[in-house]
């Protein structure tokens, strides 16, 4: 197992897993393409190695958040469409498409400033709009798609490829009347683009949650971040697709010493040993995303195959563990904090449920200085960071 050298503790991910997710969400999707969302380092999953993973199981388009994170996708010489899923700045609107991003679009300014761009580009760069229809972050507003569209169709260079949305309540049960009105929000967006003759080839809507709950949601393409990952994006959806979760995060015990009833530890001395009791140190802390408040309320972790709580505060960097009397706990035994050991599994939806947020929050949150170690295909992938990027192809 390759792990840290300087500190024993990683991230490990199974892309058997995510290759596992993707051929089950491209099914639900069906006929539908499959669009996996890799922005934020995939989620904290390393944007790479998921994404050739999520290429190899079915996903035929990927999505970004900014344009550094489409270029480092092609440094890696991957050649699939890759879409960015906010209107590119001007000033770097000639990199996306130099690196042949997919700019979506929602203002006249920023087709003006793809139009000015494309010009050293090829012959036609496919660009996609976004008309808002009730999540309110960024699009453009039902009266104005017409505009930004015919814009797009009358710029020499561009031609308009996809319409999308973005879903605010799919995850939501108590909400589906609201998705049902964007869908129709949508269909009218779409049907006026129509009568004005612009008529693009690719119609997406469904975020994770709206792929799985919302069938009318899927059109052309659906775009699936957190359940490629293994995660639904809801209690109520859990059951309808088999996600495995891609991401453990695991340690091994750095320290151990015995000590008596009451003796209390870390910052603020706020744990107190119910008896005598074996402390483990376990190398991992707040920087790392394992959140200061876990201890408080009332984590635990897996180290021999059972669960033992977190005693005190999470400082920065180390963590300590109550392992009872006699734990046979030693320096070097693996502490899993999410994942399996034996018969035991701690998710990142448990964690979430902890501190009153979302398994996003967790995965996105485990910090860049734990190394992420690949399993399932890792190491085919590292081969493959091996070729050369696109333009000596
Ligand atoms: C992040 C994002 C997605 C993916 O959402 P999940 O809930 O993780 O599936 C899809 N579309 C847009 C516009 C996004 O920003």
């Amino acid at each position: 197992m390759p792990e840290a050298r300087s500190r024993p503790a990683w991230a490990e991910v199974d892309l058997d897993a995510v290759r596992h997710n993707t051929a089950a969400l491209a099914a639900v999707a069906a006929p539908a393409a499959l669009c996996a969302v890799v922005k934020a380092d995939g989620y904290g999953h390393g944007a790479v190695p998921v994404a050739r993973a999520a290429l190899e199981a079915g996903a035929t388009w990927l999505a970004v958040a900014v344009v550094e994170e489409g270029e480092a996708l092609r440094r890696a010489g991957i050649s699939a469409p890759i879409l960015l899923l906010a209107e590119p700045p001007a000033e770097v609107m000639a990199e996306a498409l130099a690196q042949r991003l997919t700019p979506t679009l929602y203002t006249v300014e920023g087709v003006e400033a793809a139009a000015k761009a494309a010009v050293h580009g090829r012959p036609t760069t496919p660009v996609h709009l976004k008309v808002d229809t009730g999540m309110h972050r960024v699009g453009a507003t039902p009266d104005d798609l017409v505009d930004v569209a015919r814009a797009a169709e009358d710029a020499h260079g561009l031609g308009v490829e996809g319409l999308w949305t973005h879903l605010a309540a799919a995850e939501e049960p108590g909400e589906d009347g609201f998705t049902i009105e964007q869908l129709r929000r949508f269909e009218d967006a779409r049907d006026r683009l129509a009568a004005a003759g612009i008529h693009p080839d690719l119609l997406h809507a469904a975020n994770s949650a709206g792929t799985i709950a919302h069938p009318a949601a899927r059109y052309d393409m659906v775009r699936c971040g957190i359940s490629v990952y293994g995660y639904c994006p809801g209690q109520a959806l859990d059951a309808r697709v088999d996600l495995r979760p891609a991401m453990s995060l695991k340690a091994r015990v750095s320290f151990v010493k015995a000590l008596g009833a009451g003796e209390r530890v870390s910052y603020g001395l706020r744990y107190a040993l119910p008896g005598p009791g074996d402390l483990a140190t376990v190398p991992l802390g707040y920087d790392d995303g394992v959140r200061r408040r876990l201890a408080v309320e009332g984590a635990d972790v897996l180290i021999g195959g059972r669960r033992r709580p977190m005693a005190g505060t999470v400082t920065m960097d180390q963590f300590l563990v109550d392992c009872g009397p006699s734990s046979g706990v030693a320096p070097g035994d693996e502490v899993v904090l999410i994942g399996r050991q034996g018969d035991h599994q701690i998710t990142a939806d448990h964690w979430a449920g902890l501190l009153d947020t979302i398994s996003y929050e967790i995965v996105c949150g485990i910090g860049s200085r734990v190394p992420r170690v690949y399993v399932g295909g890792g190491i085919e992938a590292g081969q493959r960071a091996e070729q050369p990027p696109l333009e000596e192809m």
